[in-house]
């Protein structure tokens, strides 16, 4: 079986199909009641094992890759078959969609921009949308034959087609160099390492300052208080490390990031991709891989498009 691509597609999925029933909810909400396994309906009324944008969107670029190619006008043409015709979704209904990327299909649809102008430039734009679905064009990237700045600028580019301001594109960085790291080495000390790549990488970059508490040795050692998961992008990867480093199972990790409530399925997205790295495809829980809806046709997509 193809472990490495599936563990992080499937690990995602199900992170998000956990997060959905209780999106918005606030933490203290989730503190009196904690979700405790994958539940049904809530925020969306979805069934169980839905998941939501953050895992279709990431299925648009992984069917866009054509033999293994890199093709971002079809990532775009299939993101407006998402957004426009409830394609990529486990329901045949599209049901959540942030501002930043709709605005930025429409811009690819309705306004004929090229792909390399439809992202978003100003620092308004910095939610988690391009990193809750950067993961294909890392796990694409891995095994490309290239120097790391050729690597680093395609996955820039890739959340440039929706976030092209340098704060969400170095989020989406700093999550590959941790990816990388795990994939080659499924542990927590990868997950550091990784952390310290990103570092050395982005140390003279603008958006440095941003990431200095993710980057910071003591940050595992972060209150939950002082960690948000709302939309913002450093949030949003600040959470799933954390959860990850703080937990030591997949399926701790993925409670742990849902009940810090709000973003719930994309912290949890997040986590769950990374987490399926550390803890491989049957580290996550069974019953919760069974309850996914259209598992099989995600597994088929990542045997067709990344079979490794
Ligand atoms: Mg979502």
């Amino acid at each position: 079986m193809n472990n490495k691509v599936k563990s992080v597609m499937i690990g995602h999925a199900v992170g998000d199909a956990v997060g959905v029933p209780v999106e918005f909810t606030p933490r203290e909400e989730l503190d009196d009641e904690p979700v405790v396994d994958m539940e049904e309906y809530g925020t969306y009324s979805m069934p169980k094992g839905s998941w939501s944008d953050d895992t279709s969107m990431a299925l648009c670029a992984l069917d866009a890759f054509d033999e293994n190619k890199l093709n971002f006008d079809k990532v775009m043409r299939n993101f407006a078959l998402w957004y426009d015709k409830d394609e990529y979704t486990p329901t045949g209904v599209m049901f959540d969609v942030g501002n930043t990327c709709s605005t930025a299909i429409e811009n690819y649809t309705k306004y004929r921009l090229s792909w390399k102008e439809c992202g978003q430039e100003n620092e308004y734009g910095n939610g988690n949308g391009s990193l809750m679905r950067i993961h294909p064009f890392v796990l694409y990237t891995y095994r490309l034959e290239t120097d790391i700045r050729t690597k680093i600028d395609i996955v820039e580019l890739a959340s440039a087609l929706t976030h092209a301001h340098q704060r969400a594109k170095t989020a989406c960085g700093i999550y590959a160099f941790i990816l990388w790291e795990l994939l080659d080495n499924p542990t927590k000390e990868a997950v550091n390492v990784g952390l310290q790549k990103g570092k050395e990488y982005y140390r003279n970059n603008s958006q440095y300052s941003h990431y200095a508490r993710l980057f910071d040795a003591n940050f595992l050692h972060t209150r939950r208080e002082d960690i948000k998961s709302g939309g913002y992008v450093v949030d949003t990867i600040e959470a799933a490390i954390w959860c990850l480093l703080t937990t030591d199972t997949y399926r701790d990790c993925i409670l742990k990031a849902v009940n810090l409530g709000d973003d719930t399925d994309t912290v949890a997205a997040i986590a769950g991709g990374l987490a399926g790295a550390l803890y491989g495809y049957e580290g996550i829980p069974q019953a919760w891989r069974d309850a996914l809806l259209r598992r099989q046709y995600i597994e088929e997509l990542c045997d067709k498009h990344l079979p490794f």
